[in-house]
């Protein structure tokens, strides 16, 4: 009490106390009026029993102190007014209406003062909220709140811009609208695996994903997610960042990288061809000696087998030798600096294809990934294999960029002897049988600025790791790329 008496004096002088006081004397003096009234009819038997809600008043509206005015009041009053004969009688129950109101009074206290506290915490607590709000609304991350299973608890103004959705729309439903399929299909599992495990894959770590905005679209973001325990419930944020944005620039770039894989590639075609030539020349113009030769003898009335068996036999070693040569050009482009490692391909598709979206003009291509493949694993280089994955969706949304219909969709699937067949499907104006095989030929291209080796580069290195690429033609129009790879190791998902 000695603490809170100075500051229920303090509040009895603010700006309320006076009204308490004024109300619930007033109604201390009602009740005294009727108290009179009626006392011809109830007697003295119900003495100050109708001063009780003035007293309880008092002490709601301002705590301890009009409480105690009241009693005070009432007691006196009761006492003047002489509801009962004078004697110990009187005096017992004046105490008793006295020692009722001070501990009314002090009740109302501890319960005026409760009720103010959580005024002020409330108070905070949406100050709080409004400055977090303020926060949330200016960060330049996007930003979603999502419980243990997956419903969005909270939708940032960023984010309702980067998705095209409106938040209150979106408050309570699953995340996983905001991706397209197979990880929309897949994101319970994420949160439910690793729950259960503890294993973090995502949390405290950025990567690059794919999202889906509201009207199918798709986008590459950086995706970072935090974690957080209330007791017993676990929410996750998610913060957004959307790599289009910074298109422009990424684009630029990549159109520089291009110019400078275009420059050095055309280097290294020049270096190769006049190392192929130089290489190749000894043994063809060794071959031709031979069959020149060969050729004399051949002139001669009766050509003498025997001694035609020599230079045939020296110019089919020198064509085996040219051969080699090739093989060894084509094994230097091929595995390089092959290595293979068991890697997650549905990670090397997502890879793959956020990298691929990064800085494409207009990114209206409807993708969709669909996971056929269930080991998942496969045994590869995986920079390569992206190379590849890269080329062929590159390929693929420059070839639909006239479509009226651009979907791209990679799929997988498990091949007859348990490899990986990975298909990379457009809707694209397709290829036309002429042309068909002979893509994967170095320098084969259609474009005005190609330069036909993407393919063959895809062959090579597809070829290195003991798979198959060929054409299909997609259902409905387009073109598909399908390629093999051998499965990884071990036979988990
Ligand atoms: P580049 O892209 O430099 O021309 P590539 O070897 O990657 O070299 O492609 C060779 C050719 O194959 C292209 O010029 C194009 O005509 C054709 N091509 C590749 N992918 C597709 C596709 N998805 N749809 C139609 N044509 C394609």
């Amino acid at each position: 009490m000695r603490r809170a008496l100075p500051w229920s004096i303090a509040r009895a002088t603010g700006a309320n106390a006076p009204a308490a006081f004024v109300v619930s004397l007033a109604a201390a003096v009602l009740a005294l009026v009727v108290q009179e009234a009626l006392l011809p009819l109830i007697g003295a038997s119900v003495t100050f029993l109708l001063l009780v809600p003035s007293v309880l008043l008092g002490a709601a509206l301002g705590g301890l102190w009009p409480g105690l005015a009241v009693t005070a009041f009432g007691a006196i009053a009761g006492a003047v007014l002489g509801w009962r004969a004078p004697g110990l009688g009187g005096i017992v129950e004046t105490g008793l209406f006295a020692l009722l109101g001070v501990g009314i009074s002090l009740v109302g206290e501890r319960l005026f003062r409760a009720d103010a506290a959580a005024r002020e915490i409330n108070e905070k607590i949406l100050q709080r909220e409004a400055h977090l709000q303020s926060i949330l609304d200016t960060v330049p991350d996007a930003m979603v709140v999502i419980d243990a299973k997956g419903l969005i608890q909270s939708f940032s103004a960023t984010a309702a811009r980067l998705f095209q959705r409106q938040p209150a729309d979106m408050v309570g439903r699953n995340v996983s609208c905001l991706m397209p399929p197979p990880y929309r299909d897949a994101h319970d599992g994420y949160i439910e695996r690793y729950l259960k495990t503890g294993e973090k894959r995502i949390i405290g770590q950025g990567r690059v994903v794919v999202g889906e905005r509201n009207d199918g679209s798709t986008f590459p973001m950086e995706l970072s997610v935090g974690e957080v325990r209330v007791r017993q419930s676990h929410y996750f944020t998610g913060f957004v960042r959307d790599l289009t944005e910074r298109q422009a620039t990424q684009a630029r770039l990549q159109e520089l990288q291009s110019e400078l894989v275009h420059i050095s590639r055309l280097t290294a075609m020049g270096e190769l061809a006049s190392a192929l030539a130089h290489e190749l020349n000894q043994p063809l113009s060794a071959i031709a000696n031979y069959l020149r030769g060969a050729e004399r003898l051949l002139e001669a009335p009766t050509p003498d087998v025997e001694r035609l068996r020599d230079p045939v036999a020296r110019a089919t070693a020198q064509a085996l030798r040219a051969g080699d040569v090739i093989r060894r050009l084509r094994e230097f482009v091929a595995t390089g600096e092959n290595e293979r490692h068991v890697e997650s391909l549905s990670k090397v598709i997502e890879e793959s294809l956020a990298l691929a979206l990064v800085g494409i003009k207009g990114s209206d291509v409807r993708v969709q990934t669909v996971r056929g493949y269930p080991a998942d694993l496969v045994f590869a280089d995986k920079v390569q294999i992206q190379q590849v994955l890269l080329n062929l969706i590159r390929n693929a949304i420059e070839a639909m960029a006239g479509a009226l219909r651009r979907e791209l969709t990679i799929s997988t699937q498990a091949g007859e002897q348990g490899e990986a067949v990975v298909r990379v499907a457009d809707t694209g104006p397709g290829i036309g049988p002429a042309l068909g095989e002979r893509l994967f030929e170095p320098f084969m291209t259609t474009k005005k600025s190609g330069m036909g080796v993407g393919l063959s580069i895809c062959r090579t290195i597809i070829d290195a790791h003991g798979g198959k690429i060929w054409i299909e033609e997609t259902p409905g129009g387009g073109a598909t790329f399908a390629f093999t790879i051998p499965p990884g190791a071990a036979d988990e998902p």
